[in-house]
């Protein structure tokens, strides 16, 4: 007799009815969120274990926005170093460790390798990453090494060999953004948070010259789209990463002031490309590529991210476009690290974020072009005067102490009552595995093993062990559906799965299956042009 598999608790449905009617009710909540990326997630789950009665609203997908784009380096920052930020590198190597520590299902250390080919190289990068590794104390992750050529040539397989003179290992982290996003609002909405996505805060609600809560629009095309709802909070904090200046500017307006930008975006692309050109557990680290960046490639799911660039932009599209010159500059920086270098025919999607970067405080807005790769990756919290709370800045890695600085801020402030100390350092989310129990690394390509305790639960639903992509089960649809708030083939397609970042062409020919199976969890027909237009972007470069 087999033994039935243990299921830890059930998970919570996400029935968009359930939501929408929690959302009509009358109250005041102590905190309302606009923004369901890291930031605003991370705000929303330290507030829920504080015992406050938290709302986030979320316009599009949880991740949407830029929290589902990055490198997935869960790191202190090399380059932050090397500029001499060390505060906000020791709060980030912090911050790793409690990462890696409460999400090891999702999150997991990394090492990396520094191939050196000048003499000066490996002494110089390694006495910084020794520095590293003193400023990490307890929360290194392992040593650095000095290496050889011929164990650099091990450890990374297919590096440029000639005059190669060997390297230097360091540790990091990696993870999967979106699913770690994931993560987070639904250990929110297990301390009771209320969380909806496809819910756009279309404005403030002021009273008294005080913003007393948000207005919102239901922007899901299936149900009772564009309805509006007034959601009243004591507090309101704006976490919508390059898009906080939209709701500063309504709540200065309102309030009769101007009101100048904060968020001078920057955009970072990556492509990816098969494991042959880069096979091996190790990430690269190039150290200073010809414009004076850093350039990785990284082992992810299976495939290898290559990335990523620092372009100001002076809008903030929803789905930015990529431009040639830095395709152009990471497939050559790239065949100057590699073996054989990827060609433009190899790159399997190309994907494109938006940092949240904070304009020095006397910057008029018209930072020069090669600016943003020197503004700082600190985060920052500003307060109105009609107490709306805007934080922005910071990096994935630092969404929990960011929170807790937010959160603090707001108490200190008076819009929140003074509540239970922030606990979120030790909280594992949904899912974590219980400690020491062996993880699989992110490096290796995706599976049930990403649902940490939750794997049993996607198992016993109908469809487990039928493939509608490579490693994506009708079953785990039929979760997304049912516990993760996906409501889009997008959203199973791009943050529930990642198949739209690692192989674009492949996740348009799963949409049809996919759309069926949510089709048949939601009672109604879900659409695919949207998305098949989306895959088509991200499979093709400038
Ligand atoms: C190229 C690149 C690489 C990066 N790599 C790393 C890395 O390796 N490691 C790391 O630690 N960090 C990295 N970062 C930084 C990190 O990704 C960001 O700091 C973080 O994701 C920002 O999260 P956020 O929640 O502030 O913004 P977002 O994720 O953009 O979230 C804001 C949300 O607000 C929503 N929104 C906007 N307006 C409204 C409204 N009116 N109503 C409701 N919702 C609204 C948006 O839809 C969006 O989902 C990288 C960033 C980029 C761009």
């Amino acid at each position: 007799m087999t033994s039935a598999p243990t299921l830890h608790p059930t998970p919570l449905a996400t029935h968009r009815r359930d939501l929408l009617a929690r959302l009509r009710q009358p109250q005041t909540y102590d905190l309302a969120i606009v923004g369901g990326g890291a930031t605003g997630l991370g705000v929303a789950l330290d507030a829920a274990l504080r015992g406050l009665r938290v709302v986030l609203l979320e316009s599009h997908d949880f991740a949407k926005g830029t929290s589902s784009r990055a490198t997935k380096l869960v790191h202190g920052g090399v380059r932050y170093l090397a500029q001499g930020n060390i505060g906000l590198v020791r709060e980030a190597l912090h911050e790793r460790t409690n990462l890696l520590h409460n999400a090891p299902h999702l999150a997991q250390p990394l090492p990396f390798v520094m191939p050196g080919y000048r003499w000066w190289e490996s002494p110089f990068y390694g006495a910084g990453l020794k520095a590293y590794d003193l400023l990490a104390g307890d929360a290194a992750l392992g040593p650095t090494e000095f290496l050889n050529t011929a164990r650099t040539r091990t450890l990374l397989p297919t590096v440029n060999p000639q005059h190669l003179r060997g390297g230097v290992k360091y540790w990091d982290g990696q993870f999967d953004d979106a699913r770690l996003a994931l993560a987070l609002a639904r250990s929110a909405a297990a301390q009771g948070a209320l969380l909806v996505n496809y819910c756009e805060a279309s404005g403030l609600l002021h009273e008294g010259g005080k913003v007393v809560g948000v207005r919102a629009r239901n922007n899901d095309d299936s149900s009772d789209s564009g309805q509006v709802f007034e959601v009243r909070a004591h507090c309101v904090v704006n976490a919508t990463g390059v898009w906080v200046d939209a709701l500063r500017q309504q709540d200065g307006a309102a309030c009769g002031r101007n009101t100048a930008s904060m968020v001078a975006p920057s955009q970072g692309i990556h492509l990816v490309v098969d494991k042959e050109f880069f096979p091996g557990d190790h990430a690269l680290l190039v150290p200073k590529t010809a414009d004076g960046r850093v350039l990785f490639a990284v082992p992810w799911l299976g495939k290898v991210i290559l990335g990523t660039t620092d372009t100001p932009r002076h809008d903030a599209a929803r789905e930015p476009e990529p431009f040639g010159n830095e395709v152009a500059f990471i497939l050559g920086e790239a065949a100057r690290y590699l073996q054989r270098a990827p060609g433009r025919n190899d790159v399997r999607s190309i994907w494109v974020g938006l940092r949240p970067l904070v304009k020095p405080p006397q910057d008029d807005g018209a930072h020069a072009d090669t600016e943003t790769k020197a503004i700082s990756r600190e985060h920052t919290v500003r307060i109105s005067k009609s107490g709306l709370v805007t934080v922005t800045g910071g990096k994935w890695t630092t969404y929990r102490s960011m929170a807790e600085d937010v959160l603090n801020k707001c108490v200190a402030a008076r819009l929140l009552p003074e509540v239970a100390p922030c606990s979120t350092a030790q909280h594992r989310l949904i899912g974590a595995p219980t400690a020491g129990a062996a993880a699989t690394s992110v490096s290796a390509p995706p599976g049930i093993h990403q649902y940490g305790t939750e794997g049993p639960w996607v198992e016993q639903l109908p469809g487990s062990s039928h493939l509608l992509a490579p490693n994506l089960s009708e079953a785990m649809v039929r979760f997304a559906v049912r516990y993760e708030y996906a409501r889009t083939v997008e959203d199973v397609l791009a943050r529930r799965n990642r198949l739209l970042f690692l192989n674009a062409h492949a996740a348009a020919q799963a949409a049809p299956a996919v759309a069926e199976v949510m089709a048949h969890e939601l009672g109604h027909r879900v659409p695919i042009g949207g998305f098949l237009t989306l895959a088509r972007r991200y499979g093709t470069l400038p």
